[in-house]
């Protein structure tokens, strides 16, 4: 599988070339702040599959993750972990297609707002994985 994105102006565009190693939906309190959203949407592809066209900044918050957005519009386009290193984790909200596949994986439902249902995987996680 491959996919291609771009950010929200279109200034930033992205391809990679791999099977996503995982969709995980992440409730984490940083995650919400970063997206303005209850949940962040985001595959894992390996960061020698991934190539970026376009100027991004990034911002690297305490737990180690290094978030990287459009500079004109803002977008959200992808991170860095330190927990996941090699992988590119990207926001799925910037691709042009969806993945057709349901998420392998939900992070932080301690912080995740009651009136949200999600067809939930059976991998759930309170905290971080691990
Ligand atoms: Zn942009
Ligand atoms: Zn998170």
């Amino acid at each position: 599988m491959s996919g291609s994105g771009s950010c929200l102006c279109g200034s930033v565009n992205l391809e990679y070339s791999s099977e996503p190693n995982f969709f995980l939906l992440c409730h984490c309190t940083d995650c919400q702040k970063a997206t303005g959203s209850p949940v962040a949407s985001i595959i894992g592809i390996p960061e020698d599959d991934f190539i970026i066209k376009g100027e991004t900044n990034s911002y690297k918050c305490e737990a180690g993750v290094t978030r990287s957005f459009c500079i004109n519009c803002g977008s959200q386009i992808f991170s860095t972990a330190e927990g996941a290193p090699g992988l590119m984790l990207i926001k799925t909200g910037v691709l042009d297609e969806q993945p057709n596949i349901d998420p392998t994986m939900v992070c932080w439902t301690d912080s995740k707002p009651n009136w949200l249902e999600i067809k939930h995987p059976d991998i759930k996680f309170e905290k971080n994985p691990g």
